[in-house]
Order: C-alpha cells, then structure tokens, then sequence
C-alpha cells in the first residue's frame, strides 16, 4: 500500500512575510490531515527559514531544483549536500519549467536525479508531454524517454526509493486538468514500463499527478488507481488550498 504523498512547488513566489504567514497557515491545519505525507518546495533562500518553522511538525521540506555537481566552481548552483545539510529530505528534479525554459535535457535531468539520490535526497522527478506531443499522440513515448534516460544513468532499482510526478505540460499553471481518466493511463503506462523492468519497484514507486490540481478536483484526481498524489503548483500558494489537497487522500 503507498502512501499519498502531496507535495507544494511554491516556485519563484513569496517573501519572508509571505512564506510565514503561509507556513503558520498550514501548520494549523495539520491536525486535520489524516493519511497523505506532505511536503512543501520553498525557493532555495528561504528553505532554512521553512525547515526551521516546520521542526517538529510532519511537513518534510524540499529543493525545486538540484545541481548535477557536489561543490566547486559552479556560480549560481546549489548542491544536494547543501539541501541536505539545510534539512531538505526531497528535491524536485526535471520540472518541465527547467526542461522548456532553461534547456534541461532528459540526460542532465538524469544526472540531477542521481545527484540527489547521492547526497540522500529522495528526487521528485517530473515526467510528461507538450500539448503537441499529445495531439501527435506521442505522450507514452515522451515519458518512456524521460524515464529511460534515468534508468540507462540509475538503473531501475533507483526508482524504488524515488517519486514521479506526471505533470503533462499544458496542465500546468493554465487552469487545464487533465481528466481523472487522462491521468490514470498515463501513470498506468509508467507503472507498466516500469514493472517490465522490475515488479516491486512498479508496486512501490510512488506516482504524483501534477496539472492545476486544486481543492475542488483533488479527490477525483487522487482516487485514481496509479495516482499516488499530487504536485501542486499554484494552489500550494493558499494554505486553505493546500490543506484541502492534503486531505483529499482522506476521503478516498
Ligand atoms: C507545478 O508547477 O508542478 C504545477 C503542477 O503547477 P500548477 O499546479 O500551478 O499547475
């Protein structure tokens, strides 16, 4: 049995003020959460202000982002050994943000991943298609190929501890859901491939939707079979928002 798993991606949002309104927010509205674990992805420089905020409570804390390197001359980039040492215990890897505006491809993407897992990180790692990929009806074969490129560097066995969020790119920020029953073939299309490769890790592997999910199509979303949970994007931004999503999982 997997647990659900709701995770916040607040992006490039907020500020010291904001951040703490929205964490003392969820915080009281923790209690009511019953089965999903729960995680927020704060931007890097209030991450330690987050994790601290958050001690004691059962919400983890994550990075958007990782660098594929351990430490050097990197400007600008932020290791996993960093995100660890700040108390980080996900990070989300290959958002399609990262793919589509800053060039990220599936191999750096998978180097990333790796990265996390190396410094003790469980990656979140995004998969899925462009609007005309699906129209081409390419969706399985983009996702199969950001997954491989993963499996090739990782091996199958890497995903067992790891989490995929299905985020089909023309879901996310556009107030487009995908149906219930949109989602649910895509992520059974990644549960098979993957049990082709390696049953347990199939069965164990945690597999978020991600796509404008809010409090009003959570539990629809999440009452699918192979949908393990969510990656949030705007909605994470309300914490009234974010606990209903957190509690979808309660009612399936
Ligand atoms: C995301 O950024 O991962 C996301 C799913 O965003 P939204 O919920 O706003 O569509």
């Amino acid at each position: 049995m997997r647990q659900p798993l709701v995770a916040g991606n607040w992006k490039m949002n907020g500020s010291l003020d904001s951040i703490r309104t929205l964490v003392d927010g969820i915080k009281a509205g923790l209690g009511e959460v019953k089965s999903a674990a729960v995680c927020v992805c704060p931007p890097y420089v209030y991450i330690p202000q987050v994790v601290e905020m958050l001690d004691g409570t059962v919400v983890a804390v994550g990075g958007q982002d990782v660098s594929d390197q351990e430490a050097g001359a990197f400007t600008g980039e932020v290791s996993g050994t960093m995100l660890k040492d700040v108390g980080c215990r996900y990070v989300i890897v290959g958002h399609s943000e990262r793919r589509s505006i800053y060039g990220e491809s599936d191999e750096f993407t998978a180097r990333k991943f790796a990265a996390a897992r190396r410094f003790g990180l469980t990656p979140i790692l995004c998969v899925g298609e462009l609007l005309e990929e699906r129209e081409k009806g390419i969706t399985d074969e983009v996702v199969a190929r950001q997954l491989d490129a993963v499996i090739e560097l990782e091996g199958i066995a890497a995903l067992a501890d790891a989490v995929i969020a299905y985020e089909p790119v023309w879901a996310i920020g556009t107030g487009k859901t995908a149906s219930p029953e949109q989602a649910q073939e895509v992520h059974a299309f990644i549960r098979q491939k993957l049990a082709g490769l390696d049953a347990g890790v199939a069965e164990k592997v945690q597999i978020l939707y991600g796509g404008s999910v809010k409090a009003a199509n959570a539990a629809e979303l999440f009452g699918m079979a192979d949908i393990d949970g969510g990656l949030i994007g705007g909605a994470s931004l309300s914490a009234d928002e974010f606990l209903a999503i957190c509690r979808a999982p309660d009612a399936v």
